[in-house]
């Protein structure tokens, strides 16, 4: 034993080891941001509290800061993945601490938003529409006040008021449901959370689980939705139960709780309503689809979106 100690003690204090440390120590204080921080704190810090720090300044020096040498986060480098060192004093030593990177919080909020939105059947690049790219593209003048409508919706909305919501009609591919997805992006950064529900497909669920008493569960969570959208409305095959039963249900709670409702559709009022007129069998309804409409009408303002079919 006093052997290897005394062996140690010799390589520790021979040439050897003393080249290599001063090597690593002029290293690691050639580092930009240690030779910064150390001139910052140049009246604080003294060389021994330097030797005594080396340890952690090398620390410091080995890792990604604010993710500069990271491929993205889950490429994080660092210890720590997602944390980012940071040079302090304490007492006579200079210490590190980490905290949360940039790329990390930004994921995070992320993370947040989009437990804000949820969504039935509804494409997952919608989750990410954003209200920027919308106006990018297209006619530039009913983007604009799309744009506007939104905008001013979520504005009264989160003040406490109960606005209208929007319901967005025009042709196939021009970006209807994309902008439902930016709106409820908008709304989620508001920490408002909505629910965007592919109509058609949701129709056929609920006719596939008439056997399994889900039905009303379903129902329900669509009814009181804090902000829903029902995207693609007219585009079911439409049948007396789904009109009335289902549509008609949601519908008139919405109305009386002010619940704001959004709809997009190929069709606008006088197509819908014909459409909802005649149900699968063939029989005019005109009543009940009048009583439809009118509860659509309560809840959003009509709104034409043109330009080209996006989709190849
Ligand atoms: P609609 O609902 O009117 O039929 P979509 O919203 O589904 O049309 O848009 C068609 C396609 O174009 C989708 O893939 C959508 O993600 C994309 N898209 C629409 N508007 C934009 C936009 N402003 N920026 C980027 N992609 C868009
Ligand atoms: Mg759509």
């Amino acid at each position: 034993m006093q052997k290897i100690n005394s062996a140690l003690n010799k390589l520790a204090n021979g040439n050897q080891f003393k080249k290599r440390y001063d090597e690593l120590k002029k290293e690691i204080l050639e580092d930009q941001q240690i030779h910064e921080f150390l001139h910052e704190n140049s009246s604080i810090i003294t060389s021994e509290m330097v030797d005594k720090s080396l340890g952690k300044l090398y620390e410091f020096s080995t890792q990604s800061k604010k993710c500069d040498k990271c491929p993205s986060l889950d490429g994080c480098l660092n210890m720590m993945q997602g944390y980012t060192p940071k040079l302090v004093i304490q007492g006579n030593v200079i210490d590190l601490y980490y905290e949360e990177c940039p790329r990390k919080v930004m994921a995070d909020n992320k993370r947040k938003r989009e437990k804000l939105i949820r969504s039935l059947y509804v494409p997952h690049d919608i989750l990410h529409a954003n209200i920027e790219d919308f106006l990018q593209t297209g006619s530039p003048d009913d983007r604009n006040e799309a744009f506007a409508k939104a905008l001013s919706f979520i504005q009264k909305y989160e003040s406490g008021q109960k606005p209208k919501a929007l319901f967005i009609y025009g042709k196939f591919g021009v970006g209807k449901t994309y902008l439902l997805g930016a709106i409820a992006n908008q709304l989620a950064e508001k920490q408002i959370s909505s629910l965007i529900v592919y109509f058609p497909d949701f129709l056929r669920e609920l006719k596939g689980s008439i056997g399994d008493n889900t039905v009303n569960e379903k129902i329900e969570m669509v009814k009181k939705a804090p902000v829903l959208m029902l995207d693609d409305i007219g585009a079911e095959s439409m049948t007396s139960w789904g009109r009335d039963e289902v549509l008609g249900t949601i519908l008139q709670f919405r109305m009386l709780e002010s619940l704001p409702t959004f709809f997009t559709s190929n069709f606008d009022f006088k197509e819908l309503q014909n459409h909802l007129t005649f149900t699968q069998r063939g029989e005019r309804e005109e009543v009940k689809a009048a009583r439809i409409m009118e509860r659509i009408k309560y809840l959003a303002e009509p709104i034409e979106l043109s330009g080209e079919n996006r989709r190849r």
